[in-house]
């Protein structure tokens, strides 16, 4: 790791390139690059490996199976290296110097597509600069799994507050923030009833949040007992574990809790097709279904859709985030961090040079962090 000072050197840093699927990561040097107007590079400090970096190490995600050597990851903070002319603020105001920590979302919408002109953060195009494009090309680094990262014009960044160590924020631009996603578009009202289906880091946040937007009972569904308990600490009312009850029980389960309603919404972060049938049926009429972890093209899942019709409920997805999200999602992390052990999300930290050990292991941890 380089000094922040020395930037300006023509140094080289590290950086581990994803090359084929089933290969190990290696790990390279690159220049240090200086970032253009309008743009930033960061010093990482912390990168951690998402549900989503682990299918695309196995060739699942998109453009991911074939392509050039690419640097992987999404999930991370740092420390701003240098600022590109005319970058002064952050994207709530504040004033932006080198050294300051910040945390950003991953991708660059491009601005000029349909989705884009809609203001719908799921621009296709989205990825062009990281899964499109080699790593061996300048700028190089164009992703978490480095010791920096190239900020492109497009992408805000949002100062961290001093208090919020690295492991609580590193999540703040994926999981975190799209928890918040799904949670705002599931409309909890006040005393509703919430069914999570799969805690993870991202379920997890995703129950704290349920918690504080006021629903009366949380009923989360995970395989994992350690998850499961974990899932109470952040706020979880009743636990159902997948891997000893039979869907019919935990619909029965579902329904008994609810004087034979349902839950007024559901939230899937399971990223498996085989729950979306139980979660729409956990719904009273008129409930809402919030896709969230499905995120692969390719597996094919079922359901009833006189289900969804004959009662009345609703699906609705998130992908991405509205970027105004992150620092709502930074304030949550500071208000509640007293009522949540939002220091257990991260539970192993790898250093970046054993980063292919650390994918082996991630699967088995709640979240794994490498420390570049
Ligand atoms: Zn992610
Ligand atoms: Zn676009």
């Amino acid at each position: 790791m380089q000094p922040v000072s020395s930037y300006l050197k023509a140094v080289k840093a590290k950086a581990a390139v994803f090359t084929e699927v089933g290969k190990p990561m290696e790990i390279r040097e690159y220049p240090v690059p200086d970032p253009a107007p309008g743009d930033a590079l960061i010093r990482i400090t912390l990168s951690n490996i998402c549900g989503s970096d682990l299918h695309f190490v196995h060739g699942l995600g998109p453009g991911v199976k074939s392509g050039p050597p690419r640097v992987m990851g999404h999930e991370m903070v740092g420390r701003i290296a240098k600022l590109g002319e005319g970058v002064t603020h952050d994207g709530c105001g504040q004033k932006l110097s080198e050294g300051d920590r910040v945390v950003y979302p991953y991708w660059v919408p491009c601005g000029a597509c349909p989705a884009c002109l809609r203001g719908d953060a799921a621009c296709q195009q989205r990825y062009r600069h990281w899964l499109g494009t080699s790593c061996e090309e300048h700028p190089h680094f164009r992703g978490a799994y480095g010791e920096y990262y190239y900020l492109r014009r497009g992408q805000p960044m949002f100062k961290v507050p001093d208090d919020l160590p690295d492991a609580m924020v590193s999540p703040t631009n994926c999981i975190l923030s799209e928890a918040y996603f799904g949670i705002s578009t599931a409309q909890i009202e006040l005393e509703d009833v919430v069914v999570i289906q799969g805690v993870g880091g991202l379920g997890l946040y995703a129950t704290a949040m349920a918690r504080e937007k006021g629903a009366s009972k949380i009923i989360v569904i995970d395989r994992i007992a350690g998850r499961l308990e974990l899932a109470k600490q952040f706020g979880a009312d009743v636990t159902l574990d997948a891997s000893s009850t039979t869907k019919e029980q935990r619909l029965q389960a579902i329904r008994e809790l609810t004087h034979g309603d349902g839950a007024d919404s559901c939230l899937e972060i399971a990223g498996t097709p085989a729950v979306v049938r139980e979660g729409i049926e956990s719904l009273r009429v008129g409930g809402r279904y919030v896709l969230v972890g499905n995120v692969n093209f390719g597996p094919v899942g079922e359901f009833e859709p006189g289900q969804v019709v004959r009662h009345h409920r609703s699906i609705h997805t998130v992908m991405v985030y509205p970027p105004w999200i992150m620092p709502k999602a930074l304030a949550f992390l500071q208000r509640c961090r007293a009522r949540y052990p939002f220091d257990r999300i991260i539970s192993h930290t790898f250093p970046l040079e054993k980063i292919n050990d650390a994918f082996e292991f991630a699967p088995k941890a709640i979240r794994v962090a490498l420390q570049p």
